[in-house]
């Protein structure tokens, strides 16, 4: 498992807040960018409703203040019907995300494992077609920010609520995991 190294746990998102500017304060507009999550990272993930999460709002706008490029990678399953779905929410909530900038997931990729190494491949893709290095990865899931393994991932899910982790990966800059 590649859970990369955790730098800070904070059991609020108010003393996460100074780690987590002081690596988008280190970026730049033409040099990085910002990958998030949509369910429960920027939307909370109840039908029906449009409810925002405060944590990852919170990080979207500072990273829209710093000019920051922001791309959005979900592991909604790629449809066109999804598609059109995720975008007016995302438009609801005042993202406006080019056809380049949002990745949704290859719907055959279901399992923990996969969806970890799509995610991370995303970033890949996003840094090889912008020549931008990724400075911080967002997510409610170990899968968002890290290589994660199925065996493994069911034993660590019941150590990772409650509190937002912050990480360096080994590629793809710093992972930051909201609390669920
Ligand atoms: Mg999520």
């Amino acid at each position: 498992m590649n859970l990369a190294q955790i730098t800070h746990v904070t059991t609020g998102l108010s003393p996460m807040k100074p780690h987590v500017l002081r690596i988008l304060n280190s970026g730049s507009s033409s040099d990085h960018f910002v990958v998030l999550d949509i369910d429960d990272t920027l939307l909370v993930s109840m039908p029906g409703a449009v409810e925002t999460v405060s944590a990852g709002m919170w990080v979207l706008r500072a990273a829209v203040d710093r000019n920051l490029d922001v791309f959005i990678v979900t592991a909604r399953p790629d449809t066109p019907i999804n598609t059109r779905f995720t975008r007016r929410e995302l438009e609801a909530i005042g993202i406006f995300a080019r056809d380049d900038h949002l990745y949704m997931r290859p719907p055959h990729i279901n399992t923990p494992y996969g969806i970890s190494v799509y995610k991370s491949s995303s970033r890949d893709d996003i840094e090889e077609r912008t020549g931008k290095k990724c400075l911080l990865t967002v997510g409610d899931q170990w899968s968002d920010i890290s290589i994660v393994n199925d065996e493994q991932y069911a034993v660590l899910s019941e150590h990772e609520r409650g509190d937002y982790i912050l990480t360096r990966l080994h590629q793809h800059g710093h992972g930051l995991k909201l609390n669920r």
